[in-house]
């Protein structure tokens, strides 16, 4: 269930008309596609493609980006309502929502369930998301100090897709799992060997991994984020990757960049800083306000002043957000392209996806993706040069 108050919907109305329902029922849905990142410096995506159908899995290319493999996701199915359950966090619940298995660590309770009983695995909410027979007495498992390991295996689920965390090809650091829409942030960016390149807002490494490949290694990356947790995931993922030694990771607070690392003269800067992440799909459930819409907007701006700040006069900037007010993209755009004065909104120039929402002063440059519309993400994604 989508817990929205009604003027943030009035708000989703002012960029989809009369298509909000239709929106909103898509990102409940994860879409027909589930998209996987084949790490170029390490295999070709065909060849992951080719180990991936020898084994049984069915996946397929994308049209346009090579680095790009999908897997079709089957469902919704229908899941029955059994007297035993197993609640689980947000996170546990939007990947058991797609087929995985239920670990302790996301467990938030399992009243009276025991090794070898069906349940119905559900949200906080109270929204189902699976069937799954309990491995363990759950209970116990809750109470031990140490929590890990699988509490129950899904047995029917209401989407399916291949579990890619538990992937040969990802364990090996062959594949990043990166939704389409975000894969196109480094195509638009396009960072080039030798060039200094800075990630704002980086963990857990999606965006800085993607510009590690596609540069060849060749790029100087340099990635920021806020939480050291998120950092280590950001970590772990380099170095599953193989990618640890291409990429120089700082804990910051990145809308002060300009103060705490005032030597860097970036050729470009990526801020994709956090949102309401409206068009992160799928949504087992969410709670959202307007208020939280007018919050992320305030704090994104800030990220921009920092970035403009440590990069090279004609310099690149791109902006990118998983949500799709107007407040957190087009709006945050404009006013910061009037504060600044001296910098030019580039037109994209990429086919795929629609241009900004109408009636903006630079809506046609703007690049962005519509979930019931395109099939993926709801994405925004916005090019500058510094002019001065
Ligand atoms: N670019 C990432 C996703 C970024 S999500 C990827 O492609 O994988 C937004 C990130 O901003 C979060 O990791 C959060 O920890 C970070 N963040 C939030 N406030 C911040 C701040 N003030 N300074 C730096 N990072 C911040």
């Amino acid at each position: 269930m989508l817990h929205y108050d009604s003027e943030l919907l009035k708000v989703l109305e002012r960029v989809y008309g009369g298509e909000v329902a239709g929106f909103l029922n898509s990102i409940m849905s994860p879409g027909s596609r589930l998209y996987v990142r084949v790490n170029t410096l390490r295999a070709s995506a065909g060849s992951v493609m080719d180990g991936l159908r020898e084994r049984g899995v069915e996946t397929y290319a994308d049209e346009e980006l090579v680095e790009a493999l999908y897997f079709p996701v089957k469902g919704p199915f229908k899941v029955d309502l059994l007297d035993k359950r197993i609640v689980v966090d947000k996170r546990a619940a939007e990947s058991v929502y797609m087929g995985a298995n239920v670990y302790a660590p996301g467990v938030l309770s399992c009243k009276d369930v025991r090794k070898g009983n069906e349940v119905t695995v559900v949200a906080e909410d109270g929204t189902p998301v699976a069937n799954a027979v309990a491995v363990t007495n759950c209970e116990e498992v809750l109470k031990a100090s140490a929590r890990r390991g699988i509490v129950a295996e899904t047995t029917r689920s209401v989407y399916k897709a291949p579990k890619i965390r538990e992937l040969p090809e990802y364990q090996e650091g062959l594949i990043y799992p990166q939704s389409l829409a975000a894969m196109y942030v480094t195509h638009v960016l396009d960072p080039r060997p030798g060039e200094l390149v800075v990630d704002a807002c980086a963990a857990p490494g999606g965006k800085t991994s993607h510009m590690i490949e596609y540069s060849k290694g060749g790029a100087h990356v340099i990635a920021f984020d806020h939480s050291q947790k998120r950092l280590s995931e950001l970590m772990s993922n380099l170095e599953r990757l193989g990618e640890e030694r291409f990429a120089e990771v700082w804990q910051a607070d990145s809308r002060y960049l300009h103060i705490d690392f005032p030597w860097i003269r970036a050729d470009k800067v990526v801020v994709d800083p956090p949102c309401t992440a409206l068009g992160v799909r799928p949504k087992v459930f969410d709670f959202k306000s307007y208020r939280d819409v007018e919050n992320a907007s305030r704090y994104q701006i800030q990220f921009l002043r920092s970035a403009f700040r440590i990069l090279k006069p004609r310099g690149i900037l791109v902006y990118s957000t998983c949500t799709v007010t107007t407040e957190e993209n087009e709006e945050v755009i404009e006013s910061f392209v009037e504060e600044v004065g001296c910098v030019e909104v580039l037109e994209i120039g990429i086919k795929r996806g629609a241009r900004g929402v109408l009636g903006y002063r630079y809506s046609d440059a703007f690049l962005r993706f519509h979930p019931h519309i395109h099939n993926t993400s709801g994405y925004f994604i916005a090019k500058l040069m510094k002019m001065c």
